[in-house]
């Protein structure tokens, strides 16, 4: 599977016919249970659809070949998917974050795992000092996001990578395995990376060919793609982890519906036309605005004046994705108006959908974080962010320039 291009993946990986009729499409299987013909003895392992269903199997292996992994787990949201690694961990192990992540990302480690005995650092990681001075004899988990939201900044995936390897060597495994735990029952002999390829989606940015353990997605956005869904996925290479997560998936339960999983076979389809013409649109409306009036500064990695548009050249191939974050003239007032303005554009949180979108981080989707945190990341009042869908650019831009006045 591996050796067909991504467009001919994302088509047909992980599907065929149906036996029984023939029928091209996966079918949704909406059932519960599955009969056996004896106690025990089960087809293909399916007994249970929180443990197994058809249709999730089917959008399982898609994904895992989209990301170039050899296993992929779904849940009914990207948090859920957040949660199955964190459970990996156990009380005293430490967590290294990159300092702008997805808030709720932030929230399920700072206020729920925290609460759990975990402890957690965020560090700037596009400054590899900051890493290496974050790490300690307990980190068991370096989490990234690249590009991350809301500032876009690129995370070089490999260099991570390297640090943790250096790390790694430097300490020594600690905690006794108890058997009666299952698969849990064993500490984490090193520490894992995981990246959060959300706002790259898996046609920009392939992080486990860059050495990660594992890739996150909140289907939700770009592999959804048509804003009608809450879901995520884990992808890996790792056997090993791979039943570690399996395990939690099942046991925890996150799981998401058939239909969900169908809609989102039906996406995937399309995956790479929509990237491309969410990357093509989003370039046209970067450099319009950067040469705008009232715009103070425009923020996209496909733009020679981002700080890492080398390393996103490298590290993201095919284009730098549909998000564009930008700060207005004016501040707070000058953003506000500019929001209320748009039409085509719809005000509103979340991202990844065919429809345009735009919305106000530090009042929408940052107002959790404190008032300083967000001046450190640079999170001012007068920074918009946009979700540029695959409409016809021209009427896009023509929707700013009114509403930008
Ligand atoms: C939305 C989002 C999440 C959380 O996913 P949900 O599907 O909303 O649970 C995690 N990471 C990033 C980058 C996101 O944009």
């Amino acid at each position: 599977m591996f050796d067909q291009r991504f467009g001919t993946r994302a088509i047909h990986a992980g599907q065929r016919p149906d036996p029984t009729t023939g029928a091209i499409m996966t079918p949704v299987y909406l059932t519960s249970t599955f009969v056996q013909n004896s106690p025990g003895v089960v087809k293909d392992g399916y007994d249970y659809a929180r443990s197994k269903n058809p249709t999730r199997a089917a959008l399982e292996a898609n994904l895992a070949a989209l990301e170039g992994g050899r296993f992929g787990l779904c849940f009914s949201s990207g948090l859920g998917a957040m949660d199955c690694v964190l459970h990996q961990l156990r009380e005293g192990d430490h967590i290294v974050l990159s300092d702008d992540v997805y808030g709720g990302s932030f929230r399920l480690v700072d206020k729920v795992y925290r609460h759990h005995g975990i402890a957690c650092t965020r560090v700037d990681m596009t400054d590899l000092g900051q890493v290496k001075a974050a790490f300690r004899p307990e980190t068991r988990l370096v989490w990234l996001e690249t590009p991350s939201n809301p500032m876009l900044k690129v995370i070089d995936i490999k260099a991570v990578r390297g640090l943790v390897d250096e790390f790694a060597a430097t300490i020594t495994p600690s905690g006794a395995t108890d058997a009666t735990l299952g698969p849990l029952g064993t500490p984490l002999q090193r520490p894992l990376l995981v990246v959060d390829n959300t706002f790259a989606s898996p046609y920009l940015q392939s992080p486990l060919s860059l050495g990660a353990d594992i890739v996150l997605h909140s289907c939700t956005k770009y592999i959804g793609g048509h804003s009608d869904l809450v879901a995520g996925a884990l992808i890996t290479r790792d056997e090993p982890l791979a039943e570690r997560l399996r395990y939690v998936q099942n046991a925890v339960g996150a799981v998401p519906g058939a239909l969900d999983c169908f809609l989102m076979l039906r996406s995937t389809k399309t995956l790479h036309v929509r990237m491309q013409r969410h990357c093509e649109n989003a370039l046209r409306i970067a450099r319009w605005l950067e040469v705008h009036p009232k715009i103070e500064r425009v923020i996209y990695p496909g733009l020679p004046s981002h700080p890492q548009h080398e390393l996103a050249r490298r590290q993201m191939c095919g284009g730098f994705g549909g998000m564009i974050s930008c700060v207005v003239k004016g501040g707070l007032e000058a953003s506000r108006a500019v929001l209320e303005r748009v039409h085509l554009f719809s005000l509103a949180e979340s991202l990844g959908g065919v429809e345009s979108l735009i919305e106000h981080p530090a009042i929408m989707t940052h107002a959790s974080l404190p008032a300083d945190a967000r001046r450190t990341l640079g999170i001012d009042d007068g920074l918009i962010r946009l979700s540029v869908g695959i409409e016809d650019v021209e009427d896009l831009i023509g929707d700013l320039e009114k509403a930008l006045g």
